[in-house]
């Protein structure tokens, strides 16, 4: 028998997202109920939004949750390269035998006429779709284009009728109608490959047998068994997982929920709770007990216990398995804890220099900066004040800083200072109008130690979520005005 190996295979190009920890989870606990191995993939081909420093933070964030893989880019193994960025090579040669079998082609369309199609066929009330052009170019005009460097991509062919059969662990058969299949693009004009192919080939040649992803991906499922058809590569097992959700019900979004895992490593949250309630999520243990270990996830494991039913990640479900996990730690566990969580020398370290010459006794030190030891602060909505401002222009000011330090990837404070400079100057401010409203979302208090050095310390979760509950404290964002404000955004250098 075959051994089973899952992956997981995250694209760097943001913060660690709790929906990879989820997905990671299962991963993880259906390998080791089997006996198989669990790996991790990096899928950078967005050569744009993947950095390097994103890929850390990944690694960091699920070994933070006791997370471990067998193999990976960090780890090295059999069947490295694990970042798709050095596998180029592999991802041409099985891009050019699909065009040679005549499963894809070259396609040699330019932007402006992909538009013009597009257009016609939104007017004409059908789904767009590539119309074929380049289908029926003969082989000599091909290699003549292709000889004379002609821009193009490679586009896989599809049937343009019937029904793709995909076979979900969970779901059972769901049928999907080719017509809304796309001849997808396979390999783009630099030469790199789209997840489609670059997924396929390697899910095969890292010898995957079952792949548990999220249900985002149900619909394109057709592309990617279709793929592996063409080569005529055995399919690995899908399974589709239910998306997490935010408690009204929408898709989990960082607007209504804070997403990325070293938000909750940041306030505080223990890991091994977290990773119980991501646990919870959709599945449940058979007799229903709500706190249970990795090993016991793993030791009752059945993939067929996972419910279909849009899994709700709420903040203060969480908080409560937390507190659960929090008094069931020994005294010197829970003294431990948070030594390392914030007790700790470094961090003092971090605040020493702001608070030595602000005290006078060491006594004044907590009153001054409790706020460095806090998750949220709850600012006085009074302290958002302003002489110039009027309500809504504060609200939208700090929204305006808010999504651009979301944007920011390294969290330094001339960085930081650029954000809020930005949005000042573009609003004709200055920085001394925005600081005071920083200051008060931040630290919460009237005065205390500087705020960029604040800001910096506090770290990109927390600086985050203090200046989005600010901006809810003061009445939210309505639809509108995120709309107009994220156009204003789209000018700010
Ligand atoms: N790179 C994809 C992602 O970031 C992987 C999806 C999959 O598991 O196939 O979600």
């Amino acid at each position: 028998m075959t051994t089973v190996r899952t992956r997981i295979a995250p694209s760097p190009t943001g913060d660690p997202h709790v929906g990879t920890a989820y997905i990671a989870l299962f991963n993880l606990c259906f390998a080791r109920q089997h006996g198989g191995e669990f790996i991790l993939r990096i899928e950078d081909t967005d050569q744009v939004r993947s950095t390097r420093e994103s890929e850390q933070q990944i690694y960091d964030a699920l070994r933070w949750l006791g997370i471990e893989w067998s193999e990976g880019p960090d780890v090295g193994g059999p069947h490295g390269p694990y970042r798709q960025s050095e596998r180029g090579h592999i991802y041409q040669k099985y891009s050019a035998e699909l065009v040679e079998k005549g499963h894809a082609f070259h396609c040699f369309c330019s932007a402006e006429r992909l538009d013009k199609v597009r257009a016609e066929q939104m007017e004409a009330k059908q789904t767009p779709r590539y119309d074929g052009h380049c289908m029926s170019l003969s082989a000599a005009e091909v290699q003549q284009r292709l000889a004379a460097n002609e821009p193009n991509v490679v586009r896989m062919k599809v049937p343009n009728n019937g029904v793709c059969v995909v076979p979900d662990m969970l779901r059972g058969e769901v049928e999907i109608p080719w017509d809304r299949m796309d001849m997808q693009v396979l390999m783009k004009t630099d030469g790199l490959p789209t997840y489609f192919l670059a997924n396929v080939v390697d899910d095969h040649l890292m010898g995957i047998t079952h792949v548990l992803r999220g249900e985002e991906w149900l619909p394109s499922a057709p592309k990617l068994i279709l793929l592996y058809e063409y080569f005529g590569w055995d399919k690995p097992q899908l399974c589709y997982m239910p998306l997490l959700r935010n408690p009204d019900k929408s898709k989990l979004s960082k607007r209504k929920n804070p997403t990325s895992i070293t938000f909750y490593e940041r306030m505080g949250f223990l890991p091994q709770a977290m990773l119980n309630y991501l646990g919870r999520m959709g599945w449940s243990m058979p007799d229903e007990r709500e706190k249970f270990s990795l090993d016991e996830m793993v030791e009752h494991f059945d993939i067929n216990r996972v419910s279909l039913g849009g899994p709700i990640f709420d903040l203060e479900k969480l908080s409560w398995l937390n507190g659960q996990w929090m008094r069931e730690l020994s005294v010197e566990e829970f003294a431990a804890g948070a030594q390392k969580w914030a007790f700790n020398s470094d961090y003092l370290m971090q605040i020493a220099p702001h608070v030595q010459g602000r005290v006078e006794t060491f006594s004044q030190i907590a009153p001054l900066a409790s706020f460095f030891f806090a998750g949220g602060v709850a600012p006085d909505a009074a302290l958002f004040a302003h002489k110039k401002l009027s309500a809504d222009q504060v609200r939208q000011v700090m929204q305006l800083i808010l999504w651009k330090l979301e944007a920011l990837r390294q969290w330094e404070k001339d960085k930081i200072t650029g954000c809020i400079q930005a949005v000042v100057e573009h609003l004709e401010l200055k920085l001394r109008d925005a600081m005071p409203l920083m200051f008060a979302a931040i630290t919460g208090q009237a005065s205390s130690v500087s705020v960029l050095d604040a800001m910096e310390i506090l770290g990109p979760d927390l600086t985050r979520f203090r200046l989005r509950q600010a901006i809810e404290l003061l009445g939210g964002v309505s639809k509108k005005e995120n709309k107009e404000w994220e156009k204003l955004l789209a000018s700010i250098a």
